[in-house]
C-alpha cells in the first residue's frame, strides 16, 4: 500500500463514533499515515449517526473533547467537530465533499473500522464516495477479510480498487470493552490516553 509520489497531496479523515477514542483508533491512523505518506490526519468523530437512531450513545461534544485530547500531542493529527456542529445525520459523502471543498487538489483517504465498512453499500452515495475517496479499512488481528471482500466483491471490481485493508494488532482494544470496564469498576490504564481516562473520570462517563 506504500505510495512514493510525493507531488500529490495526501489527507486521511479518521471517522468513527470514538465512544471513547482509545490506542487502536491512534496506532490505525498513525499506521496509515506512515504507509500512505498522509500530511495529515483530520479525527472526526461522528455526530447522529444514522445508523445508531435510537442507541446510547455518548453526547457528541464529550465524544468531541476526548478526540481533541487524544490527538493534541501528534502534530499530524487534528480533530475536527464538522460532524458534531452539522445539524442532522451524519454521513461520510457530506463531511468528505467539506474536506475536498478546504482542499481541492488532496487526494483522500476515509480511515475506519472494517466491520464499518463491510456496510458500505448501504451509505449514502456509496458510488459517488467511492469516486472521491479512497477507503482504508483497519482490521482487528485474525480478522476474516474473506467476509469484506466477498461482501464488497462487485465495487471492488472498479478499476481503482478504491477500498485498501490495514490490520492493526492494537485494535484488539475496543470502546465497548472500555465502557463494560469503566461500568464494572475495572482499570482501563494504557488502554487510552491518561487525558482521555481523566476525561471519563471527572466526567463519569459510562457508569451506568
Ligand atoms: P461502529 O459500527 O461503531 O464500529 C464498527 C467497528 O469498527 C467496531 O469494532 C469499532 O471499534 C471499529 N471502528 C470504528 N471506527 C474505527 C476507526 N476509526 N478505527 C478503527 N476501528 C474503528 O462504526 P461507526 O463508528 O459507527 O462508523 C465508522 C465510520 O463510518 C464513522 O465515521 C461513520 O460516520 C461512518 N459511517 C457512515 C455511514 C453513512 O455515511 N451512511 C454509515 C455508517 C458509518 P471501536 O468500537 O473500538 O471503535
Amino acid at each position: 500500500m506504500r505510495n512514493t509520489n510525493n507531488h500529490v497531496s495526501k489527507i486521511g479523515i479518521m471517522g468513527g463514533t470514538f465512544d471513547p477514542i482509545h490506542y487502536g483508533h491512534l496506532v490505525s491512523a498513525e499506521g496509515a499515515r506512515d504507509e500512505v505518506g498522509l500530511e495529515q490526519v483530520i479525527f472526526v468523530p461522528t455526530g447522529r449517526p444514522p445508523h445508531k437512531f435510537g442507541y446510547n450513545i455518548t453526547n457528541p461534544r464529550d465524544r468531541y473533547l476526548m478526540t481533541v485530547l487524544a490527538t493534541a500531542s501528534n502534530n499530524y493529527f487534528q480533530a475536527s467537530s464538522i460532524e458534531v456542529d452539522r445539524p442532522g445525520f451524519s454521513y461520510t459523502i457530506d463531511t468528505v465533499q467539506s474536506v475536498i471543498e478546504m482542499h481541492p487538489s488532496a487526494q483522500i483517504y476515509f480511515i475506519t473500522g472494517a466491520d464499518a465498512v463491510l456496510d458500505i453499500l448501504t451509505w449514502k452515495s456509496v458510488e459517488v464516495l467511492l469516486n472521491i475517496c479512497y477507503i482504508i479499512a483497519v482490521t482487528r488481528p485474525n480478522y476474516q477479510l474473506d467476509k469484506l471482500w466477498d461482501k464488497l466483491g462487485d465495487i471492488l471490481h472498479c478499476p481503482q480498487k478504491r477500498i485498501l485493508s490495514m490490520e492493526v494488532p492494537a485494535l484488539a482494544i475496543s470502546s465497548t470493552d472500555i465502557r463494560r470496564r469503566v461500568h464494572e469498576g475495572r482499570t482501563i490504564k494504557y488502554l487510552l490516553p491518561e487525558s482521555v481516562e481523566d476525561y471519563i473520570a471527572k466526567h463519569k462517563l459510562y457508569k451506568h
